[in-house]
């Protein structure tokens, strides 16, 4: 199987070309040129096997130029239950006689980004060593919050590879600065900057695209790389837990060989959702994909009319990792709903560029229509959504989860659908606590605690057992309290790399 780019299909490469790339040249993403099958039998033979073997199945049929020695090593070394605190990796949980939560979130930073930050650092450093590339790779990201802690914890003492995160010094949850600032390995670091997320991003982007500085860091043997979410290596690793789910469901005789399922997802940059996709161009029964999103309802409009525009005000909310408006996957998904014309994406993302705005044509608005629903929610609904079901159904959401929740649960009372549903949860609720205590008891539950005693608190409201990931925070260590000007980037960078 070669990749190409969704803005000039004639570039032919590997995948492990792909994925130490990270974006085409001109700017396009890199996409198989052709979706491989899975058979009815083979979906019905995952049932018997663990996360890691459904992995390495799933995997090999897109990265084919992987041997099956390196994808078990990709595999074995991510998917660990000392990891994931749970063998099982991304267990499926039944919430009522149609709905059931893909939980996503065991991992070490409890939220989904672990399901793919966690083998790409594997996946890279294979596709590095494939390529004949020597050098050691240094990771650069920008966070605003989840994903550079996730990145942290993928790379951490990873060999061949070293990490920089840069966040904004006022910009991320208490906890999510804890995680960060507690990091341990050998190999990373990471500086808060005085100024905001987009702050952090620019300063980042102007070391990638300095070419004296990457001619010195050749000199010294290292080559700069990013974690994003774009990459095919991330987005790879999400079409697991889909098939992984449904053989799950079959196993425990919740569905029938074949019997179609909805997948809902809380929706930010599209990966998820766009992972599902793929599962089912794949072979994955599924009757519908439902897309949710909070106020940030960019991607709703979309789907509900195909035209995207992404000149409208950004709110902040309650689940902010969704708070995006320019969706990056979207561009692979029209990539496909387009059979490929690389011409017409390289157009609309031309249009998307200068003027925040491109519609799609009827065609593919209709191909859209026959497979994907969306719905928005705002923080209202979304706390109501978690308490509703903490009362109903005993099992307590964090907020991005309860967007997806909300958002199905009127997307049933429109449609009468009755389909068995998956819903990606995709946080744990002790991640975002403050506001789930808040759906659950009223601002009064959370007024003048501090984090550990509303993680406690939460515990005690919930059942559930605090993250040991996020218990062991109180004791941890700060090991990097300092604060830097977004102009001094490059020093922390070259001070980190000693050179
Ligand atoms: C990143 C993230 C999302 C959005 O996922 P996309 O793949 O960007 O659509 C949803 N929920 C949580 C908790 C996340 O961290």
């Amino acid at each position: 199987m070669q990749y190409q780019s969704t803005r000039n299909k004639s570039i032919a490469i590997t995948s492990a070309q792909a994925i130490k790339q990270g974006l085409s040249v001109e700017g396009g993403l890199f996409v198989p040129d052709s979706i491989p099958k899975v058979s009815i039998e083979e979906i019905a033979g995952l049932k018997n096997m663990n996360y890691r073997e459904r992995a390495e199945f799933i995997l090999s049929r897109y990265l084919t130029d992987f041997t099956a020695e390196e994808l078990k090593y990709c595999v074995e070394n991510a998917y660990t239950k000392e990891k994931f605190e749970t063998d099982n990796i991304a267990p499926v949980y039944k919430l009522d006689d149609k709905a059931y939560f893909l939980e996503l979130w065991h991992g070490p930073t409890c939220a989904f980004k672990d399901m793919a930050l966690q083998i790409l650092p594997y996946l890279l450093t294979t596709s590095m060593k494939k390529t004949d590339e020597n050098d050691e790779v240094v990771i650069l990201v920008a966070t605003s919050g989840d994903t550079g802690k996730a990145a942290l914890e993928g790379f951490r003492d990873v060999s061949g590879t070293r990490i920089v995160v840069f966040y904004p010094d006022n910009g991320v949850s208490e906890i999510q600065k804890l995680q960060m600032i507690t990091q341990e390995g050998d190999n990373v670091s990471v500086c808060a900057i005085k100024g905001n997320f987009d702050d952090a991003q620019s300063g980042v982007k102007k070391i990638f695209s300095d070419g004296a500085y990457k001619e010195l860091l050749a000199a010294n043997r290292f080559k700069l790389s990013s974690a994003n979410s774009i990459n095919w290596g991330r987005l790879v690793p999400q079409i697991v837990y889909y098939f992984s789910a449904y053989a799950d469901m079959l196993k425990a005789d919740e569905i029938t060989l074949g019997e179609k399922i909805n997948v809902v997802v809380p929706t930010g940059n599209f990966g998820n959702i766009l992972a599902s996709y793929y599962a089912y161009q794949m072979g994955l029964p599924v009757n519908k994909f439902i897309c949710a999103s909070n106020k940030n309802n960019v991607l709703t409009d979309f789907i509900k009319t195909g035209k995207y525009n992404k000149n409208r005000d950004f709110h902040t909310t309650i689940s902010p990792s969704m708070d995006i408006l320019i969706s990056s996957n979207l561009e692979r998904f029209l990539y496909h709903l387009s059979d490929r014309d690389d011409k017409l994406v390289a157009e609309m993302m031309n249009k998307l560029n200068t003027e925040g705005e491109y519609e799609v044509s009827k065609e593919i608005f209709d191909r859209m229509t026959e497979l994907f629903a969306a719905g928005c929610t705002d923080d209202e609904a979304t706390l109501a959504a978690i308490k509703k079901c903490s009362e109903e159904n005993g099992y307590v959401m964090d907020t991005h989860t309860a967007v997806a929740k909300s958002v199905y649960d009127n997307y049933a009372a429109e449609t009468g659908d009755t389909t068995k549903t998956i819903i990606a949860s995709t946080a744990s609720p002790f991640k975002f606590n403050q506001s789930v205590l808040i759906a659950l008891g009223g601002t009064a539950a959370v007024a003048g605690k501090d984090e550990f005693t509303l993680l406690t608190e939460l515990s005690e409201r919930s059942g559930m057992k605090i993250p040991q990931s996020l218990a062991s925070l109180k004791t941890k260590p700060k090991l990097y309290t300092s604060v830097c000007e977004k102009s001094e980037m490059i020093e922390v960078v070259n001070d980190f790399l000693q050179i």
